[in-house]
């Protein structure tokens, strides 16, 4: 159910940024192998990002995106698997508290974890 909403989400999110295709993406993952659902979209999202990482469902606006940042989106996935529909929340919160900080994305605990991850190959 969580992965459902999580990809009509996505969806609504790649309509409004000029969806171009669907593709999957199989990732091996020291957690656990992921297929990423891929929505390419031609606009960056809300004006910024690259790439966002709904549960199972990756929105992404670089078609190189998904080949660089596998291992730290698929982390998301499982952050998403761990918490179910807490992980929005606590990733909210996860933000607030890094706040602080002045890079409330960069010092988000969850944030951290997928990057440690980036360096697994
Ligand atoms: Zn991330």
């Amino acid at each position: 159910m969580l992965k459902m909403t999580a990809r009509a989400i996505a969806w609504i999110i790649a309509r409004l940024h000029g969806f171009r295709y669907k593709n999957e993406w199989y990732v091996p993952h020291p957690l656990g192998d992921v297929t990423l659902v891929v929505y390419h979209v031609r606009k960056p999202l809300f004006g910024r990002f690259w790439g966002i990482t709904l549960c199972d469902t990756l929105v992404t606006t670089a078609t190189n995106y998904v080949r660089v940042h596998a291992m730290h989106e698929a982390t998301h996935t499982h952050q998403c698997r761990r918490y179910g529909w807490l992980f929005p929340l606590l990733y909210l919160l996860a933000s607030i508290k890094a706040l602080p900080t002045g890079k409330p994305y960069w010092n988000n605990a969850f944030e951290i974890e997928a990057r440690t991850y980036e360096e697994v190959r």
